[in-house]
Parts: C-alpha cells; structure tokens; sequence
C-alpha cells in the first residue's frame, strides 16, 4: 500500500487530497499536519488514523494531543513537527499542501530521506527551485506537480522525453478583476478579491490570483519544473479555465489539457502517476468550448506578473524577496490593514531596495526573507 504524508491537511489541497484517499481507498495516510486548525485534524485522525499529527503551535499541541489520547497517534509540533514528519521512514510521497516559504525544509527534508513530493505548496519552488531540482535529481526522487497548470504541462510531456520544449503556454483566469483598471482596483475590498470565477481557493492564492502574482509564482515553478527559460513560458488568459496549460514542441505542435476545473483531477494524477483511475465529476461538455476566449494578461495594471518576469531576471535572491513580500503583503491586505494596489507598492519598494545575493544558500534564503519582513515594518510605519 502507498504511504503518503500531508502537511496542510486541513486546507483546500489538503481537504481534496484527502478526498481523493477516501475515494480510492487504497492510500495509507501515515501523518497529517496542519497550522491552528485542531477540530478539523482531530476529525481527520480519527478517520484516517495517521502515526503522526502535527500541529504548529505549542499550545494547540496540548490540546490535540488531549483530544486524541485514546489513539495511538505521536503528536509534533512547530518546524520541529513538520521536519519529524518529513523525514519519517516508509513514507512514499510528501504532499506539500501548507502555504507559503515555510515549506521549504520540509520539502528538502524529505527529499533527503528519498520520498517523492507532490508539490501543491508553489513559494517553496520560486525560493528555492535552484537548490530543490537538483537534490531531488541526485537523490532520484520525482517532483509531481499539484498546481493544475503545472499538472496540465507535466500530462502533455509524458512520453515525449527525448523531445525538446520549445515554448510552455501557461492559462490564467484573469481573477475576478479581469478587464477593470487601476481606478476600479483602488478601492476593491478584500471581499471582491476572495470572490474567484473559477476555483474554491484558500485565501492567500485567491488574493494572488486577483493581483496575478499567482500566475508570476507559477512562471518561475514552471521554469524549475520543466527546465524552460521564462522568455519561452507565456501565459495567455483563458477565463473559464478548462484549457490548463500548453507546450509547444520544436516542430510547432502544441498539445493541450483540458478538463473542468476540479483540482482532484491533478492531486490524483500527482499521487498515482503515471496511472490514471476513475475520477467523479462533471465532464467537459466540448459544445461549451465553441464560446471559449484566449486574451492576453494586462500586465500594466496587473503588475504581479511583470515583477515575477523580473525578479527570474534578476535571479539569485530576487525571486525570494518578490514572493515573500508578496506573502507578507498579503497577510496585511487580508487583515484589512493596506488597500489592493499597495500590495504590488510594497512588492516594489522590497525588490527596489535589495541587494541581489547569488545562488543563496537555504540560510541566505530564509535569511532574505527576514530582511523582507524587517524591510517591510520599516515601511508601513513610516505611513507610505
Ligand atoms: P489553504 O490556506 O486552504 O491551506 C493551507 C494549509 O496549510 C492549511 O492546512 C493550514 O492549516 C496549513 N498551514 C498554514 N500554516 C502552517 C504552519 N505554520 N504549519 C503547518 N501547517 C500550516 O491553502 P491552499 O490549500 O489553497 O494552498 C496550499 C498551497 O497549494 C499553496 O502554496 C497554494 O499556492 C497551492 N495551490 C493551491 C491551489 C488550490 O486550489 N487551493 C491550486 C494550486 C496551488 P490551518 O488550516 O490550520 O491554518
Ligand atoms: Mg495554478
């Protein structure tokens, strides 16, 4: 029996990976770990009866480990928790479903100890792709995309090996403000950018992909996973979401996958790979298609895409501080305390102000990442 490891297991990835499990019924959920969220992992402990559960706080610890004392299940906690279950032995494939760079050692962790990953967790990637593709190369272990666009990319090049890219087509709704311009975008609340067209989200990537930082994230994954320079990854805007993504061959042929959008279809292609099993759901109805629109992304107004464009440029650290300025900014938008467009202000001013460090170590990663944080305090209580 496969054995599969979670961590995010209470969020979006996190809840349909598990579906996926139950559905399939042939999956072993070894550990689950999840941020504050104790009612719903000690729900999960008692269906799946994971060894291990891992929580982030201290605090929450006690009371989970309280809420599930007549189990045998070990219970972790914090960045010491979320290596434990990383590195645990037996353990096929980790699904990266937590939410932002925090996913960083995990990940490394487990590839080290030679488990697949199931890569939904995107800002560990942008990071840290340099130091991630080719540990997992040395130690032969597979990155299986989860993000449907990445998934999409990694369908169409199955069986095509020795064929060369010549270009990845990479769709994006346009999120909920598509169209609009900077003088709609200047006083939209945080409620008008969690209303995704498409897709049922966590809240962090719904908000990036209303800014189409999402989509900058996934131009530089993309580059990580499949090898291609970012001037040969274009995105083009597709709204209803049903073509996933695109690659272009060196003979001009492009292959394509669509479906509904259902991020199942990607997280059970990740975790069966290269098998595909019966997935329910609505099929694509191609009388629907006849209406389908391609458009190109506004990257003026938009300018989370330009910034994720420059910062590969620029390299070395840059792609660090663009996503956790990103991640920080966020945080702030969420908590009603900057408006929508100063997210892309303080993207700006972090990418503006940072001196450049070349193919940063893990240290240098996490260690530009607190000068973000620093950098970022700095400049919202001068009131900018
Ligand atoms: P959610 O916000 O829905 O879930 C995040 C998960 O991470 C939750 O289980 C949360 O726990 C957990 N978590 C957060 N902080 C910590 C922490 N410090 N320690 C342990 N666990 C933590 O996010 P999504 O599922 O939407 O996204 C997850 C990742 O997948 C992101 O990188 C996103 O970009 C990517 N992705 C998501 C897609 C989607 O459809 N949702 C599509 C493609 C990619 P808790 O619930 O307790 O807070
Ligand atoms: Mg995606």
């Amino acid at each position: 029996m496969k054995k599969i490891a979670i961590i995010g297991s209470t969020g979006s990835i996190g809840t349909q990976t598990l579906d996926v499990v139950r559905a399939n019924n042939d999956i072993k959920v070894a550990a689950i770990a999840a941020g504050s969220n104790v009612e719903l992992l000690v729900q999960q402990a008692k269906e799946f009866r994971p060894d291990i559960v891992g929580i982030w706080s201290e605090d929450k610890a006690c009371v989970l480990r309280e809420a599930l004392s007549e189990f045998d299940i070990r219970i972790v906690s914090g960045m010491e928790g979320l290596i434990e279950i990383a590195r645990m032995e037996g353990v096929d494939v980790l699904v990266t479903a937590i939410v932002g760079m925090i996913g960083i050692r995990p990940t490394i962790e487990a590839i080290e100890t030679g488990k697949d990953i199931a890569l939904a967790n995107k800002e560990t990637l942008v990071t840290a792709g340099h130091i991630i593709m080719p540990l997992a190369r040395e130690k032969g272990v597979k990155i299986l995309p989860v993000d449907s666009e990445h998934s999409a990319i990694f369908q169409c090049i199955h069986g095509e090996t020795d064929n060369k890219i010549s270009r990845l087509l990479v769709t994006a709704s346009g999120g909920p403000f598509r169209g609009k311009d900077r003088s709609f975008l200047e006083n939209v609340t945080v409620e008008d950018a969690l209303k995704h067209p498409n897709w049922s989200m966590g809240r962090k990537i719904t908000i990036d992909s209303a800014t189409l930082v999402n989509k900058g994230l996934e131009v530089i994954e993309a580059k990580w996973l499949f090898d291609v320079e970012p001037e040969n990854i274009e995105v083009v805007v597709q709204p209803q979401s049903i073509i996933h993504s695109m690659v272009e061959f060196e003979d001009g042929s492009i292959k394509a996958q669509l479906g509904t959008p259902d991020m199942k279809l990607p997280i059970q292609y990740a975790l069966y790979y290269p098998e595909r099993r019966y997935l329910a759901g609505d099929r694509l109805d191609f009388k629907a298609l006849s209406g389908i629109i391609i458009d190109t992304p506004d990257m003026e107004t938009f300018k989370g895409l330009a910034f994720a464009y420059e910062s590969i440029k620029i390299g070395g650290s840059m792609p660090t501080v663009f996503n956790a300025a990103n991640e920080k900014a966020v945080a702030l938008f969420l908590d009603k305390k900057i408006k929508f467009l100063q997210i892309y202000d303080i993207i700006d001013a972090c990418m503006k102000n940072h001196e450049v460090v070349d193919n940063p170590s893990l240290d240098e990663i996490l260690q530009t990442e607190q000068w973000v944080y620093t950098f970022i305090d700095a400049y919202i209580s001068k009131g900018v």
